[in-house]
C-alpha cells in the first residue's frame, strides 16, 4: 500500500502546532527530527520508499509539570520525579531543533477583564514583512531565503560577531552546555532580532535576547 503523507507533510509551507507536546508518544515526537532537519520526510515500505516535502514551522506548547501548576507549590501536586519524567519526554535532540523557548506566565484576572488587546495582526504582519524583505534581499544570491535556513558555513558569513559578542557566546556555550546546533540557533535568532531592529550587524543586545530564548524552563 502506498504510504500517504502525514501531518508533517500536510503542514508543508505552513505551521504545525502540537498542543501539550509531552502527551504525544515518544516515537511521534522523535519522528520530527528528520523533517525538522531536512524539511522532507522519507518513508520506507517493503515495496518502495517515498519522500514527501515537510518544510513546516513547528510551534508546540507544554505545561511546566503534569498538573500544570508548577512552580506554585501550594497547588502543584507533582513529585520532583514526576516533573523530571514529564520534561524528559522531550529529548535533547528535539530541544536542539527548536529556536525559541518562551515561558508564559498565568494571566491575571485583571488583565483579562481590562482586556489589554495588544497589537493587532495587521501591525505584526507589517513588521514581519519588513524583516522578511531584508532577508530575501540578503540571500538573493544564495539558495535560501531566511535566516532560519542558514547552514553552518553560512552562519560564519552572515552572523559575524565582534570581539565582545564572541566573549558573550563563549560564556553562553559553557553555561548553557550548548551543542554546535544550539550555538548556531542562537546566532540565527540574533540575526533576526538585529534585522527587526534594522541593524546591519548583530549587537550585544540582540545576542543577549537570543540567548534568553534558549532556556528550556
Ligand atoms: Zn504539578
Amino acid at each position: 500500500m502506498k504510504a500517504l503523507p502525514g501531518a508533517v507533510s500536510l503542514s508543508h509551507n505552513g505551521v504545525l502546532f502540537l498542543d501539550e507536546l509531552p502527551e504525544f508518544g515518544r516515537d511521534t515526537i522523535e519522528s520530527l527530527r528528520q523533517p525538522l532537519e531536512d524539511r522532507k520526510v522519507n518513508i520506507t515500505r517493503v515495496n518502495a520508499s517515498y519522500s514527501y516535502p515537510a518544510g513546516f514551522m513547528l510551534a508546540a506548547s507544554m505545561n511546566p509539570c503534569p498538573c500544570g501548576y508548577y512552580p506554585d507549590r501550594t497547588r502543584c501536586t507533582c513529585t520532583p520525579a514526576n516533573i523530571d519524567r514529564y520534561r524528559h519526554r522531550i529529548s535533547r535532540p528535539i530541544l536542539d531543533r527548536i529556536d525559541i523557548f518562551v515561558n508564559v506566565e498565568k494571566t491575571e484576572f485583571r488583565d483579562i477583564c481590562e482586556g489589554g488587546r495588544g497589537e493587532d495582526s495587521r501591525t505584526i504582519r507589517a513588521r514581519i514583512e519588513k524583516v522578511r524583505n531584508i532577508q530575501l534581499k540578503r540571500y538573493a544570491h544564495e539558495n535560501i531565503r531566511f535566516n532560519s535556513q542558514l547552514s553552518g558555513g553560512m552562519v560564519d558569513r552572515y552572523c559575524v560577531l565582534d570581539e565582545r559578542c564572541r566573549k558573550i557566546m563563549e560564556k553562553a556555550y559553557e553555561s548553557l552546555d550548548l551543542s554546535a546546533r544550539g550555538y548556531h540557533r542562537i546566532l540565527k535568532v540574533a540575526r533576526t532580532i538585529a534585522d527587526m531592529a534594522g541593524a546591519k550587524a548583530i549587537g550585544e543586545a540582540h545576542l543577549r535576547e537570543a540567548i534568553g530564548y534558549r532556556g528550556f524552563m
